[in-house]
């Protein structure tokens, strides 16, 4: 017996996919589809944006700090 005929016999209480999980596999709970996967993880992909930003500025503020202590010694040594 199909899915669909279980259904109409009231025997199966599941439903069928609908939209994009009726025709792509991946796009399930915790799938792999990937713009579904954008949609659940977005605050996950924001904080990590942010992340990345803060450790990229602190590392410009080393360099810089680097740089300035390059410069002090060279003037030192001079
Ligand atoms: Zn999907």
């Amino acid at each position: 017996m199909s899915f669909d005929k279980a259904i109409a016999s009231g025997k199966e209480h599941r439903k069928q996919y609908r939209g994009a999980k009726a025709f792509d596999a991946y796009c399930r709970n915790h799938g792999g589809c990937s713009w579904c996967a954008e949609n659940r993880q977005y605050a996950n992909i924001k904080a990590k944006q942010k992340a990345d930003a803060a450790v990229d500025e602190y590392l410009e503020q080393q360099d810089t700090k680097d740089e300035k202590r390059l410069i002090i010694c060279q003037i030192s040594q001079i």
